[in-house]
């Protein structure tokens, strides 16, 4: 998968001061599964090290202001985004991950200036903006909301179900194809989003009667609409639980126990997601439970993303 990144976050001395904001788990961990598109929309036109700049409204319109001497860059840095929506626009990307707070690149984050200087609120940066204009569906997360575990569990499922959708849309399937792709996400979809997964199945059935492509175009929106929400834990919760219904037959009582134990302590955020789904899948293995083996719930993202980096503890051993 390509994923877009703010330069800054894979270490390159791209920054107003010439320094970077090097992020281990997207450069390290990330990079173990993608390839990275560097963008920095602010070096294009300013260069580095180049005075450094904030955003300010201005009778409602947000303006780009250069913190030295107050001067509007906006035309200027509007360039550079153009520059790079146009570049990032040829390449196939599964994700944009960007910089948080920054003029450009913050998702929501940046901070906004009154005119007198004070602090007003929070917007986007300019190029994120233009990106998510450009990309509704497209997965996007800053590097700061990504140092929640939820947040980045969520981003990570997204990514990896975005690409999976894009491969199978370039094998030209047919319908047949659809309902197998849809029956092995349907514990995911269920897991973020209870009515858009009701109505994916109601695609798949073709109640209305639809040509195919047109039919795949409607699931391919609703997808990656689905995949795009935050699951909560509570869905999260009763996904586990309906799931562990399709073994109760096969379980031993200790089992059972283990399993309904790590459910639980999910709930409580004292273990992540990926400890009961692979216990889940340990048991759906080992009982030989094909329905539950294909659910791409079971395995969403490989294991080491995700989650080491704030569970201690938890080791290679502890997940297979
Ligand atoms: S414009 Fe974006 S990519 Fe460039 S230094 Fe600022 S935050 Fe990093």
């Amino acid at each position: 998968m390509n994923i877009a990144v703010s330069g800054c976050l894979l270490g390159e001395k791209v920054r107003y001061d010439g320094g970077d904001k090097r992020d281990s788990f997207i450069a390290d961990e990330l990079g173990k599964y993608a390839e990275f598109t560097p963008f920095c929309p602010e070096t294009i036109v300013f260069g580095t090290p180049r005075p450094s700049v904030r955003l300010v409204t201005f009778q409602e319109q947000i303006k780009v202001l250069r913190n030295c001497d107050l001067v509007d860059v906006t035309k200027e840095l509007e360039k550079g985004v153009r520059e790079e929506v146009n570049r990032l626009k040829i390449l196939e990307l599964t994700g944009i991950i960007f910089k948080s707070r920054s003029p450009s690149c913050g998702l929501g984050t940046t901070p906004t200036y009154q005119e007198n200087g004070l602090e007003e609120g929070k917007s986007y940066g300019l190029f994120a903006k233009a990106c998510r204009d450009e990309y509704p569906l497209l997965p996007m997360e800053e590097e700061g909301r990504l140092c929640d575990p939820e947040v980045r569990e969520n981003f990570v499922m997204q990514l990896f179900a975005y690409d999976a959708f894009e491969t199978f849309k370039k094998a030209s399937p047919k319908m047949k194809e659809l309902v197998a792709f849809h029956t092995r996400y349907k514990f995911l979809l269920q897991a973020k989003d209870e009515k858009d997964y009701r109505e994916l199945g109601n695609v798949t059935a073709n109640r209305e009667g639809l040509e195919f492509g047109e039919l795949f175009q409607k699931y391919e929106h609703l997808f990656k609409t689905a995949i795009s929400k935050k699951s909560s834990i509570k869905s999260i919760r009763n996904v586990l639980e309906h799931m562990a219904g399709f073994l109760k037959n096969e379980l031993s009582t200790s089992e059972k126990a283990t399993l309904h134990k790590q459910i639980e302590e999910y709930a409580q955020k004292r273990i992540p997601l990926i400890m009961p789904l692979n216990t889940l899948y340990q048991y759906a293995k080992k009982y030989e439970v094909d329905y539950l083996l294909e659910q791409v719930f079971l395995q969403p993202y490989p294991h080491n993303l995700a989650l080491y980096s704030y569970l201690e503890g938890l080791n290679e051993d502890t997940l297979v």
